[in-house]
């Protein structure tokens, strides 16, 4: 047995040897003769303007110039050190666009800078860490461009192009030789006889999984408060003999919970940042779809190989996934569950608070995580991120317009607060949509600057949908159109919804409607009246009164409609206390006749709803026949346009 292990390795060995000689003589063949200084070998890419702001600022001391089919790669390379003065004037006019780009460039390549007020300007001093090369990509050049170079201190050199055969004759046989070699060894390691004892080996050098996350907590925005309370929680974690001097322990698990979108993942991820520790991110659905047994070896892998690296920050996404009740689960499913989630808490009950690990939890549905994983010792404490209130909306949408702000391309008429304002209930990842959105409107444009009407239009976007023809003929859009302005006139009459303007009436047809009246909500989260919700089922009902009242019949596209007026309606009895039963919260304990009562309730609130909705439309028939004529001939409406038909349309009744 032993013989035979040593005998398959001396066939390696050989095998490798002649790989390694092929491989020498290609490489040997393809070192160039001539005496041009070697170029230096680089992965590191720049963009165009980049490079032409480091030319321009002389911090280029020499290029290697290959022409390729229709374009050319450039190797750079940068002086050790240098300085860059800065005329104020010659900024502004003719370098602003590459001045934006190059302190940020540098900070994210580790260069030293610093700063010096001239009287003329500025003068920055850099110094890189050790000389850098980069490449790029330029069109086909001219003399003009080697001109520019030499004019900016730049010592061009030609590469000659290759000489590709001898790849083809040396390189490539060598390569497919080790590629064989690997694949054996690979498979003698797995499934052949060198098996159990390099299965091991290979195993503890494995580094997969470890991030150094780039995120900060600046890019975290609108919640100050949550920042300073994890702040402490890491704090604490790195330097955990403050709270030993008073006798207590650092926190061995968090778990963040809330919304989708509310920026769960991104804050742990800068939480690790901040802490500048390593960081091994794992989503529990990962482990939903393996086979048994693998959940937990993966958990045992993760936390021992975080161990080795503490201190550390295990993130364990989406942890309801994993620690989901799932006592409804088929046999082999439910297995594969309990042994993870066994293994999780075992893993959690065994490092010592002390050890450098912390654990961070998160998930949208914190109510569905295992009840043992929420004991203290395992999850210590929960940290609750809610939807952003205005003001963290402002700042959320202010970090994700960073870079445009920067770049100076917000039009004058671009105004945050009013955005923010706009974007009730939006969580952060909605924000940076919006935003993303918005830049990319503009751009579909081919505008320089990204103004009022592009945001304006990414919001119909993200909130409505994106718009396509009205359905049917003529009769079908007039019939729509009844629908839609019977909505939109109850909007507009009933004094409680003026605090929820339209945002449009529209018969376009959208994912899931033939048209709608979309109510927008404004400004900062408030409570809501009896008055209110009562109007807002009244606004519900306005596309089956209003197709009642003009064609005397009742259609099914009322039917989403519906389940929302029920549903207020149900609230306002079982919730809030609002119906004739008085103030009652119904519970699990209520008893059957309270619940019959309730219905009955609800159901009266809605009767009387309808009718409400009917008589105000009655009255207002003729408006209603005139704003869906509109409708038809517009296709959409914006509130403006609604407030100032129905005033036309009263007038001439008058
Ligand atoms: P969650 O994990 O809570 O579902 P994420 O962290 O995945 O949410 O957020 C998705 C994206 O939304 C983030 O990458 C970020 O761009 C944006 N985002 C969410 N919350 C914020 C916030 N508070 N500040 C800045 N950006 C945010
Ligand atoms: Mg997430």
């Amino acid at each position: 047995m032993k013989f035979v292990k040593s005998k398959r390795l001396l066939i390696v060995a050989a095998l490798l040897l002649v790989a390694g000689i092929f491989f020498f003589f290609g490489i040997k063949s393809l070192i160039p003769k001539k005496d041009i200084p070697r170029k230096p070998e680089t992965n590191s890419a720049v963009f165009y303007d980049v490079f032409e702001a480091l030319v321009g600022y002389k911090l280029v001391a020499e290029v290697w110039i290959e022409t390729k089919e229709d374009y050319q790669k450039l190797t750079v390379m940068l002086r050790d050190q240098t300085s860059i003065d800065m005329d104020k004037e010659q900024q502004w006019d003719k370098e602003l666009l590459y001045w934006n780009k190059l302190p940020s460039w540098l900070k994210e390549q580790g260069a030293k800078q610093r700063m010096d007020l001239t009287d003329s300007g500025l003068s920055v001093e850099v110094t890189f860490p050790e000389s850098q090369a980069y490449f790029v990509y330029v069109p086909r050049t001219d003399m003009g461009f080697l001109g520019w170079l030499t004019a900016n201190k730049v010592t061009p050199h030609t590469v000659p192009k290759y000489d590709w055969r001898p790849i083809i004759i040396w390189v490539v046989p060598s390569l497919l030789l080790i590629a064989v070699i690997a694949g054996g060894t690979w498979w003698m390691v797995t499934r052949g006889p060198l098996g159990g004892a390099m299965r091991g080996f290979g195993k503890k050098e494995k580094r997969e999984g470890i991030e150094r996350p780039k995120e900060r907590f600046s890019d975290v925005a609108g919640m100050e408060e949550i920042i300073r309370e994890v702040n402490f929680i890491v704090k604490f974690f790195k330097k955990p003999y403050i709270l030993k001097r008073l006798g207590g322990k650092p926190k061995k698990g968090v778990l963040l919970s809330g919304p989708p979108g509310v920026g769960k993942t991104l804050l742990a991820r800068a939480i690790a940042g901040e802490a500048n520790v390593n960081f091994f991110p794992i989503t529990g659905s990962e482990f939903v779809e393996m086979f048994v047994g693998v959940g937990a070896s993966r958990i045992r892998d993760l936390f021992s190989t975080a161990k080795k690296f503490a201190p550390a920050i295990i993130f364990i996404d989406e942890v309801d996934s994993l620690g989901k009740r799932q006592a409804g689960l088929g046999d082999s499913a439910g297995q594969e569950y309990r042994q993870t989630l066994n293994q999780l808490l075992a893993e959690m009950d065994g490092f010592d608070s002390l050890s450098g690990i912390l654990v961070i939890f998160a998930s949208n549905f914190p109510e569905l995580i295992d009840p043992a994983l929420r004991r203290k010792g395992r999850i210590d404490s929960e940290i609750k991120i809610p939807l952003p209130s205005l003001a963290g909306r402002k700042a959320i949408l202010t970090v994700h317009l960073r870079n445009q702000t920067k770049g100076n391309v917000l039009d004058t008429d671009v105004d945050i607060d009013k955005l923010a304002n706009k974007t009730y209930n939006f969580s952060g990842a909605d924000i940076a949509n919006f935003a993303n959105e918005a830049v990319f409107v503009a751009a579909k444009k081919e505008k320089d600057k990204i103004s009022k009407v592009d945001f304006d239009e990414a919001f119909d976007i993200i909130v409505l949908g994106l718009a396509g023809k009205p359905v049917g003929d003529l009769e079908e859009r007039g019939k729509t159109a009844i629908a839609e302005a019977g909505h939109a006139l109850v909007a507009r009459l009933l004094p409680a919804l003026q605090k929820l303007p339209i945002q449009v009436a529209s018969i376009l047809r959208r994912a899931d409607s033939m048209g709608l009246v979309q109510l927008i909500q404004e400004g900062d989260m408030r409570s809501v009246t009896k008055e209110e919700l009562e109007a807002q089922i009244c606004f519900c009902f306005g596309h089956r009164v209003a197709e009642q009242i003009v064609y005397g019949v009742i259609s099914s596209g009322a039917s989403t409609d519906l389940g929302n007026a029920t549903r207020i309606a149900h609230d306002m009895v079982r919730k809030y206390g609002m119906s004739e039963l008085g103030p009652i919260v119904v519970s699990e304990e209520t008893s059957e006749t309270t619940r019959r009562d309730c219905d009955m309730a609800a159901m009266k609130i809605l009767a009387a709803c309808e009718k409400r909705t009917e008589d105000l439309l009655r009255a207002n028939e003729r408006i209603l026949r005139g704003l869906a004529d509109a409708l038809v001939l517009k296709e959409e409406l914006r509130v403006q346009e609604v407030d100032d038909l129905i005033r036309l349309l009263q007038s001439e009744a008058a």
